[in-house]
């Protein structure tokens, strides 16, 4: 099949179709994790819902985690054990349910006394706010162990904790600080593609609200019309009057009144911004700041064995050394931030994290020229007052309210809630809704699988036999490439390629143009932002260059009808965000500029 050059720009078919029938029995603003996670159970419940985001979905704090899927062991510390249930919980069905995103992560704690913070910890337990964290010694971390395992095993998933001594650690870590006394390992787990994932579980939303299979197509994964979930990605909530919320469409300017029996405002670190422009201002939010750097950097790489390394600093904050995707990702800071400000990693935050580094490795030296991507984002945290930024509680919590020109209206604003616990948050969100409605639930999330976990083959053999099934045409590694990049929704990318012109990226060619024009057509790619963030790993790795952008503008440009002008402004756009957001170097010329 050949495709025509598309002239003019595209209509957004997504908001069309909200422009088309302003109504829905429930408007979530925020398409984060929670959002979505909400939309979906909502939609599989039957419930008409739409879903929109002022920005690209999952851009906000879902876009700026340490990847960790994880019961959360230092919530012990702070009393949280109904959190830490939950979370290990989650973290098992996320472990079943998205196999092809989610993995057991082994993660060693490197441990330099035996006895500090024994005495700080139970006061903090009972303050929770107690001054500063002291360090936590060996008898500490084996007590909170032994009861992570006992939380965590419940269904034996994971093996439990190990300690070693000092020469058996260094003997299988031999790059660790020769003065640590011990070494802790026990496993959590890692999402490795988590916008991928947050994708995914809006898809299955959105499949689930359309009577006639998954509504992808067109306006992408968004939902027609007539669909029971819809959905829209640069579409802002930026006020309330009698006729309903006023949505704006970031795209045009465009604004329209769009009417609900229920509002849920998952607008993330942005909620009480979200409730003010509705009229109806709350002082529920205290997020705090943290950044990453993503350093490419072998020796460190290597030293890590395939393990995260989490500890905790001098400054007695945990944080991370962990190894994704052929890059070494260090953080994180937890600074009070101003949302209205935009979360920028600065300077000290990376001496900090070198600092941290060489404290845990002394030997391997890392430099500011390994960094190849920055991040940061604002935790959706509550507001806390003299807690330190470390030992606010990272449960969440539904807060009823209402907009005042909306009499009749309930609005339920959702304070924190994590990646790990998305589904569950999202399932109780949903029964807090369906309440109001009065409607029945009729389908549990806990056992559905998401997007391409759906029979995701998780053994070597039965990959190799769904790759020889499903390949067709193409090799067997580059099958077998697809399957590890998209679960089993692989095989629409298959379809797609199949059925189009194909050839590799000449920048990359571990991409192909028809897997990028599947993308763009089928992930409501707006931007090419979106692309290289959030569709793809091309920022994170660092693996961009100008040409690489000018050549994703042209497929994504071909799809989406942008002249030649719009494909050098979305170059010359996404380098500038690159290089101020992420600290990005690109390499090379702007050729599309001319
Ligand atoms: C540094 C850091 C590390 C973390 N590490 C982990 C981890 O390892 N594991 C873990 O489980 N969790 C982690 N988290 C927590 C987790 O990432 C967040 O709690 C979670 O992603 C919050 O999702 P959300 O959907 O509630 O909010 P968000 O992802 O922020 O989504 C809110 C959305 O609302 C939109 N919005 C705002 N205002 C409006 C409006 N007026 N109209 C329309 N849309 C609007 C925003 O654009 C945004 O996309 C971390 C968070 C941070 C910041």
């Amino acid at each position: 099949m050949s495709r025509k050059k598309q002239e003019a720009p595209r209509e957004r078919a997504n908001v069309a179709a909200l422009q088309a029938r302003p109504h829905a029995d429930v408007l979530i603003i925020g398409g984060g994790i929670n959002g979505i996670s909400t939309f979906r159970d909502l939609a599989l419940q039957g419930v008409d819902v739409v879903v929109v985001d002022r920005g690209d979905y999952l851009s906000g704090a879902s876009s700026a985690s340490s990847h960790m899927i994880h019961g959360g062991i230092r919530y012990l510390e702070n009393g949280e054990f109904r959190l830490v249930r939950e979370s290990v919980r989650e973290r098992n069905a996320l472990l079943r349910n998205a196999p092809h995103y989610v993995k057991p992560l082994e993660t060693t704690i490197p441990i330099y006394s035996t006895f500090s913070g024994v005495v700080a910890a139970p006061f903090r337990l009972l303050t929770h706010k107690q001054g500063k964290p002291k360090e936590r010694g060996a008898l500490l971390i084996k007590t909170g162990l032994t009861i992570y395992d006992l939380f965590s095993r419940g269904g034996g998933m994971l093996p439990r904790h190990v300690f070693h001594g000092r020469k058996r650690s260094l003997a299988k870590l031999p790059g660790l600080n020769p003065k640590l006394k011990y070494t802790a390992t026990y496993y959590d787990a890692s999402v490795h593609e988590s916008e991928r994932l947050g994708l995914d579980v809006l898809a299955d939303g959105i499949a689930a609200g359309s009577a006639s299979g998954p509504a992808i197509g067109s306006g992408s994964a968004s939902g027609s019309d007539a669909s029971r979930a819809r959905s829209a990605n640069y579409v802002e909530a930026v006020g309330v009057t009698a006729d309903g919320v006023t949505l704006r469409d970031r795209e045009t300017g465009e604004e329209f009144s769009f009417t609900a029996r229920v509002i849920v405002n998952a607008s993330g670190p942005w909620t009480d911004l979200t409730n003010e422009v509705m009229g109806s201002a709350t002082d529920l939010m205290g997020g705090t700041k943290g950044s990453h750097i993503v350093l490419e950097n072998q020796e460190l790489f290597d030293a890590c064995h395939n393990r995260e390394m989490f500890f905790e600093n001098d400054d007695g904050r945990i944080v991370l050394i962990h190894p994704l995707k052929g890059r070494v990702m260090v953080g994180t800071s937890d600074l009070d931030a101003d949302p209205r400000e935009p979360a920028i990693c600065t300077e000290e935050e990376v001496d900090y994290f070198f600092g941290l580094v060489s404290h845990v490795f002394p030997a391997i030296p890392v430099d500011r020229v390994q960094i190849v991507y920055r991040f940061s984002g604002i935790r959706p945290l509550p507001r806390h007052d003299d807690t330190q930024p470390g030992f606010v509680s990272r449960d969440y919590a539904i807060v009823s309210g209402n907009a005042p020109d909306l009499p009749g209206t309930p609005v339920l604003s959702l304070v924190g809630g994590k990646w790990t616990t998305f589904r569950a948050l999202g399932e109780q969100l949903s029964d807090r809704v369906l309440a109001l409605i009065g409607v029945k639930r009729t389908i549990s999330t806990e056992k559905l699988a998401i997007g391409g976990g759906v029979r995701y083959p998780t053994t070597a053999e039965r990959r190799a036999a769904w790759v020889d099934t499903h390949r067709g045409e193409q090799t067997s590694a580059r099958a077998a490439q697809l399957l590890e990049r998209y679960g089993t929704r692989a095989v629409e990318v298959l379809d797609s390629i199949a059925a189009d012109p194909d050839q590799p990226l000449a920048h990359d060619p571990s991409f192909s143009t028809g897997e990028i024009r599947h993308i763009v057509e089928n992930e409501s790619v707006v931007h090419l932002l979106d692309l290289v963030l959030r569709r793809t790993n091309h920022a994170f790795t660092g693996d961009l260059t100008i040409e690489m952008l000018d050549e994703l503008a042209e497929l994504a440009g071909d799809v989406l009808g942008w002249s030649g002008e719009r494909k050098a402004e979305e170059v010359r756009g996404t380098a500038e965000m690159l290089t101020t957001f992420h600290g990005m170097r690109l390499d090379g010329h702007v050729a599309l500029s001319a």
